[in-house]
């Protein structure tokens, strides 16, 4: 059948439209209701475009149907698309639908398409599509009868995914880098390379370049890095700054360069601007190696298990289209990768969660995947790179506790460098809560349920060592014993009804008595988390926590002697233990390791209730809801400042170690980035440098606060968000301190926007993900986008798609137990001044992107401080101005782009006719 006999379905926050099968009623297209579109679509499949987002849209969440998005995923494994009807005709190369209602139509010819792609003989994704077809069709998905006449059997039978998987080999290691110095003249030389000759000169960005090349000097003494703090406005041209310097060395020196981000959005635009800088091969390996956190690759063998039965219904169909995705990846890199993050949304999240490796289960060479693994491919090929992009949090697991040497950097380039004390603080933190200790459980003792895949605990994982080794095998069942004692399945109930199983159950229900007691922030109404100090914790309190520390060491000491029995063991190097028993048990070795470290973080933590504090701490108990459901409990510890450990982690035995952003400083002030790089625990001065933004902020950009929108009064602070977004005609980035806020404004306008003609996207309310969520704003310049904090700087959307931020008010820290401390020891006022300032600075810095860019930064806020105006760069014009001012500034600026746009569209016509 043509997809073009199929009826198609498109609901928008403007209303629903279907077009019938031709024949029926004529074939048009007509507006219909919602209630209709709901009972035309139980009656028979639709054609719709991401399916769960018509069911928000019609608030029906059953409905089922034929998506676009699913057919795109098996056609083009590995592609991206924006997954909206504007981005599918994109794709397809067929014409923009003009308005809503010529959705339907759309969705037929791109179904036909689609389908039609399948009988073209160049179709690149044909291997593998016909076997993949035959067992999706076993699964009932529902475009396996559309597909099946056009897809012919394959003459050969088809290898299957895990026999057409490259293999990795293995390379020697690497010599020592050569210690060199980098001359200014070659830097200059080389960022003109890569700038291009036509490119123009920028002052700023020769002098970062060449001010970045101080960092690979050779160390002078043994836990003395070269640290380097630059400070380079947006504009400056710092990635291909620093990339510069860093490719002379790593080429020159035969060493690795890491460069570290905090936002996938950076990540990306590394990979892309790094081509011209690592252009070339070292011996036909890659010189570029983006590098994450293991639970971000698919692991072959979850998937092996969930396509052989282990998964069932609809997630059966999403491994189906993950196996045909792996199949053409380009590196297995599952979020933020080749995958497009809404194929998880189509299905449900914890799906692709549950096809990664989140729990180290890694058998590593007794798997059969082994040799083809992605994470082991990644974590090899960037021991063997010139340059490894990767994150904040996974720098940090290497330095810390990575595998050998070859894995640990020792230069590294922190971008968005401001972000490096978060990621510390979650890096060295310590949360003794429910979550964790069965997580913990499951690891040694394996799963309770009766799950079918592969997971296994401890004493399935190291079987081998256990009947070789009669001291690893006791320490193998003293620790499964001890493990009966953290929470099992069912704990979070058992908390509820006040009905704790084992010391650690105990702990955590009498914690979460006293939070309940204890809370007074007002977030018991609300529905939010709770917290308590620790203090005064009481006789009966301190007693359980001693039994729960003994539990806890009861398990840390068998963890611990089976760690050295494994050491023996490799020393010992009985004749059983090849090259790949070697690597699992040196992998099993360095797991068992960090749980260790794990419990000892928990018993420290425990040790000290009762007693008196430890200045480098801040400990508390929680409760963590949301919306009024609770879903953990426990004890948390930080660091008062983790810049404390990260010294001693990363930068002691790093050689050079560079921290850029935007907005490091604090306006001209260096003195709380120097705090915040860690250096002064290492007794190293940091070297500074600071580059003003080229763009000319006077003229592109205007501040406005908005002094007469009440606080507190969500009707008329939706008014305000829509009035503006309609001044704007769109292109509008509003954000948020608190999702309630968010959802609520985003109930009151979508509709009446999207009436208008202006599409509005909100995170935490429509069911795709941020990723995606920023790829469809950036796409459409009359769409506006709804978000919290990872909006305010992980959005970078040069041009006319982004012409408005607002914010909804003075984004104040959250008065929590730790904000409390920190801001004690870091000048009261003054502390949380710096944190305010620096988050307008991010998302001031998300308007302005190019030279070209133009718009407005508008706080709805009358309680605006002057003292805080100096986030803004100089010499942008700061306005406090009624809304009704506001919005006609607001339009005027439109306006005169928009006369600009047209007068550069006319030049550039001009421009091709001669
Ligand atoms: S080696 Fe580990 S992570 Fe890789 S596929 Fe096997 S079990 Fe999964």
């Amino acid at each position: 059948m043509p997809a073009s006999a199929l009826p198609a379905l498109h609901a928008s926050h403007g209303g629903c439209w279907l077009r019938d099968a031709p024949g029926k009623r004529g074939g048009g297209t007509r507006g219909i209701g919602k209630g209709e579109a709901i009972t035309a679509a139980a009656d028979a499949p639709l054609l719709m475009i991401n399916a769960p987002l018509v069911a928000s849209r019609l608030g029906y969440p059953d409905l089922a149907g034929l998506d676009l998005l699913e057919l795109f995923a098996f056609i083009h494994p590995a592609r991206f698309m924006v997954p909206t009807p504007k981005g599918l005709a994109h794709a397809l190369d067929l014409p923009e639908p003009a308005s809503d209602d010529a959705v339907p139509a759309l969705l037929q010819t791109a179904a036909e398409a689609l389908l039609a792609t399948c009988e073209d003989p160049l179709w690149g994704a044909r291997e593998g599509a016909w076997s993949a077809l035959q067992s999706l069709a076993r699964l009932h998905w529902a475009w396996a009868e559309l597909l099946a006449p056009r897809i012919r059997r394959p003459e050969r039978a088809e290898r299957w995914l895990f026999s057409r998987l490259p293999e990795w080999e293995d390379a020697p290691e690497r010599p020592q880098p050569a210690q060199i110095v980098l001359g200014d003249a070659e830097i200059a030389e080389r960022l003109a390379a890569l700038t291009g000759s036509g490119a123009e000169a920028r002052a700023g960005q020769q002098d970062y370049a060449r001010a970045a090349g101080a960092m690979f000097a050779p160390r002078r003494a043994l836990g003395q890095p070269h640290v380097l703090l630059a400070q380079a406005g947006t504009g400056t041209g710092k990635t291909l700054g620093y990339l510069a310097a860093a490719s002379l060395w790593a080429q020159q020196t035969g060493g690795t360069v890491w460069v570290s981000t905090f936002t996938k959005a950076l990540q990306r635009q590394l990979r892309r601007e790094s081509r011209r800088a690592f252009p070339e091969a070292r011996d036909g390996k890659p010189p570029v190696v983006v590098r994450k956190g293991r639970e971000n690759y698919l692991c072959l063998l979850n998937l092996e298990d969930a396509l052989q039965g282990g998964f069932s219904g609809r997630a059966a169909i999403m491994a189906q289209l993950v196996a045909r995705w792996a199949a053409y990846s380009q590196d297995g890199d599952m979020i933020g990768g080749d995958l497009p993050g809404w194929l998880g949304t189509l299905f449900r999240r914890r799906g692709i969660a549950a096809l990664t490796d989140q729990r180290g289960e890694c058998v590593y060479a007794g798997c059969p995947h082994y040799r083809k693994c992605f994470i082991e491919r990644a974590a090899r090929a960037s021991a063997q790179a010139e340059l490894v992009i990767a994150n904040h949090a996974l720098v940090m697991i290497n330095a810390a506790r990575g595998r050998d040497a070859a894995q640990r950097p020792t230069r590294v380039v922190f971008d968005e460098g401001h972000h490096v004390f978060e990621a510390a603080d979650s890096m060295f933190a310590a949360a003794l809560t429910g979550a964790e200790t069965i997580e913990l459980r499951r690891w040694v003792i394996g799963p309770e349920s009766k799950s079918r895949g592969r997971r296994r605990g401890l004493a399935a994982r190291l079987a081998d060592v256990a009947s070789y080794d009669e001291e690893g095998a006791r320490a193998i069942g003293q620790a499964r014993t001890a493990a009966e004692a953290l929470p099992g399945e069912g704990w979070l109930a058992r908390m509820g009804e006040g009905a704790p199983y084992g010391p650690i159950e105990a702990l955590l229900s009498a914690t979460r008595t006293l939070v309940l007691a204890r809370d007074e922030s007002g977030g018991q109404d609300a529905g939010y988390g709770l917290e308590t100090e620790v203090a005064e914790l009481g006789g009966a309190y301190i007693e359980i926590a001693g039994h729960a520390q003994e539990a806890l060491e009861a398990l840390r000491q068998p963890l611990v002697q089976l760690g050295l029995r494994l050491e023996a063991l490799m020393a010992d190097g009985p004749d059983w233990l090849d090259g790949p028993a070697r690597a699992r048990i040196e992998g099993a070795r360095g797991a068992i390791g960090w749980r260790a470290d794990l419990l000892a973080g928990w018993i420290a933590l425990l040790a000290r209730l009762g007693g008196p504090g430890d200045p480098d701490f801040v400990d508390w108990l929680a409760l963590d809801r949301s919306d009024g459901r609770e879903w953990d409990v426990g004890l948390h510890r930080r660091y008062l400042d983790p810049m404390k450990p990260f010294a001693a982690a990363v930068l002691a035995p790093a050689h050079g170690v560079m921290m850029t952003s935007a907005t490091l400083r604090d306006g001209n002030d260096w003195d709380s980035a120097i705090a915040r790089s860690g250096a002064g625990y290492l007794d190293v001065k940091p070297l500074l440098f600071a580059a003003d933004s080229p763009f000319d902020y006077a003229s592109q950009a205007e501040v406005l606060i908005v002094t007469d929108v009440p606080k507190g009064d969500i009707p008329a602070l939706a008014a305000a968000y829509a009035q503006l977004i309609e001044a704007a005609g769109g292109g509008a980035l509003g954000l948020f301190t608190a999702i309630r806020r968010l959802r609520a404004v985003n109930g009151r306008i979508a509709d009446r926007l999207a009436r208008g003609g202006l599409a509005l996207f909100a995170q935490h309310v429509d069911p795709i993900d941020t990723g995606t969520l920023v790829d469809i704003f950036r796409d459409d310049p009359r769409a506006s986008l709804l978000g919290t904090d990872a909006l305010r700087d992980g959005v970078d959307v040069p041009g006319h798609s982004l012409r408005l931020v607002v914010m909804e008010q003075v984004p104040w820290p959250k008065p929590s137990i730790l904000h409390r401390a920190r801001r004690l020891a870091g000048g009261g006022q003054a502390h949380d001044d710096h944190i305010i300032r620096a988050r307008l600075a991010q998302a001031f810095g998300r308007l302005i992107r190019t030279r070209t860019d133009r718009g407005h930064f508008v706080v709805l806020s009358a309680a605006f401080p002057s003292r805080l105006l100096s986030a803004f760069p100089a010499g942008t014009p700061v306005h406090r101005v009624t809304l009704e001012a506001a919005l006609q500034r607001v339009s005027g600026g439109v306006s005169a782009r928009e006369t600009e746009l047209h007068r550069e569209s006319r030049t550039e016509k001009g421009g091709h006719q001669t």
